[in-house]
């Protein structure tokens, strides 16, 4: 079925043998979140905050983030938004905390790394974000991006509860993030798999050039088996409840047969571009735990992007 024909998402992602599966949103601004509310999101998976400060000249004050973080999580009461710290840098330069004069910006001082640059942003963030969600019902978690060791997510989960947050997570989008995930779940609560940036740093392909799009894939079987190294990280990382859960929110997500192999790989909730909802929610359903592990490898044993899409597309028959 076209997305046209396909029925609105009715708000509980699940596979066909009852599998919860929660699909979120990102959300890159109050009235996404207005809209992906509208579209029955599960909740946030991976607000993106930089729409509080791109296009400044100083850092917005206390007072102009909590409204700015209010507005998206009284959307959402009684539900999950996670919230990504300020991911500046590459391609979200920030005048007054990135230097756009570095020779290779994907692999300077950008995301979690500003705060060593230019420390207070970040705390300042965290101290923002902690009385918006006091402001609200939402149940607030936090995680920061470009973490690249367990040294710095345990830093940020002290950040984190120094400003009160109680839930502190990281985001998994360099390749040594991923291959020391049982360490990196030992120190904070959940991770999120960012799969643009994971694949960008895995391929060495900047995700900004077409010519590399073949690389640049999150089908790249290097990619699936840095996501199913995460997964087992959280499973082998003992939570409140274990095990710890690993999300996906990169335009992944949003690719109904790659959504299924992510399942299969042992990814607990996808978050994805709101009008990606009903295609996913509609795939999952049509396929048991069983089946998407299956999926997933045959997709990690692929010799290339394109065979591995092609195997499993071949075995989705309800697909569009
Ligand atoms: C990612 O890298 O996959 C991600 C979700 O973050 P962004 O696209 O904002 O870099
Ligand atoms: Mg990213």
């Amino acid at each position: 079925a076209n997305r046209a024909e396909l029925p609105a998402f009715d708000g509980a992602g699940r596979l066909a043998d009852g599998t919860e599966v929660p699909l979120l949103s990102n959300v890159g601004s109050g009235e996404d979140a207005v809209a992906a509310a509208a579209a029955n999101a599960q909740g946030v998976g991976l607000l993106r905050t930089e729409f509080c400060f791109l296009g400044k000249d100083t850092e917005p004050d206390h007072e102009e983030q909590v409204a700015a973080y209010r507005a998206v999580f009284e959307q959402f009461p009684g539900r999950k938004v996670v919230v990504r710290t300020l991911d500046a840098g590459a391609d979200k330069p920030l005048p007054f905390l990135t230097d756009d004069s570095e020779p290779n910006p994907a692999l300077g001082v950008r995301g979690y790394r500003t705060d060593l640059a230019t420390p207070g942003v970040l705390s300042r963030q965290l101290a923002a974000i902690a009385d918006a969600a006091e402001a609200t019902a939402a149940d607030v978690w936090t995680m920061a991006p470009m973490i690249s060791t367990p040294a710095e997510a345990e830093r940020f989960a002290a950040l984190c509860a120094e400003a009160g947050l109680k839930t502190p997570g990281v985001m998994v989008e360099v390749p040594s993030a991923a291959v020391l995930a049982p360490q990196l779940l030992q120190r904070v609560e959940f991770a999120s798999i960012g799969t643009n940036d994971l694949t960008q740093y895995t391929m060495a392909a900047d995700r900004q050039l077409g010519a590399l799009a073949e690389l640049n894939d999150p089908w790249q079987p290097a990619v699936l088996h840095l996501i199913r190294t995460t997964c087992d990280g959280g499973a082998a990382a003992s939570g409140r409840p274990a095990p710890k859960p690993v999300g996906v929110c990169g335009e992944a997500a949003a690719d109904p047969a790659l959504a299924v192999v992510l399942v299969g790989l042992g990814v607990a909730t996808l978050s994805m571009n709101r009008r990606a909802l009903p295609a996913v929610a509609a795939i999952l359903r049509t396929v048991d735990a069983a089946t998407a592990r299956r999926l997933a490898d045959l997709a990690l044993a692929a010799g290339s992007a394109t065979e591995a899409k092609a195997a499993v597309r071949a075995e989705l028959p309800d697909l569009d």
